[in-house]
């Protein structure tokens, strides 16, 4: 499989402005934001799609959503939405697995 552009991202090969990063995941911000907060969870697995995912993925997945988590409490968010586009149907352009974080709608 072609390397990924989160994949460059995560080698240095493309700049990225970086939120957050651990051994699973990278955090980084939208380069079109669609709100004030949008941010990019996204594993350094490169799975294409949420339909590739295994029974041995799940626990990455549960990651995801405590990075989410982590990332609400550091950035003092009250609420935010967690999306996942899959498939070229579901709107997805980059086929590595990662999660729209957003927030800041009501300001
Ligand atoms: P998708 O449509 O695949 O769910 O979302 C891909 C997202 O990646 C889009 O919101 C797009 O703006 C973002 N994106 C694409 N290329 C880059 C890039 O080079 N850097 C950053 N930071 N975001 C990117």
């Amino acid at each position: 499989m072609e390397k990924s552009i989160f994949t460059r991202i995560m080698e240095g090969e493309i700049p990225a402005k970086v939120e957050y990063e651990d051994e699973q995941v990278i955090v980084i911000h939208d380069i079109a934001p669609k709100a004030r907060v949008h941010l990019l969870i996204i594993p350094r697995k490169p799975i294409a799609t949420l339909m590739d995912v295994t029974p041995e993925d799940l626990p990455l997945i549960g990651h995801i959503h405590q990075v989410a988590q982590t990332l609400a409490k550091k950035l003092e968010l009250p609420g935010f939405r967690l999306i996942n586009n899959c498939g070229k149907e579901g709107g997805q352009e980059v086929f590595h697995i990662h999660y729209h974080f957003l927030a800041g709608f009501t300001e």
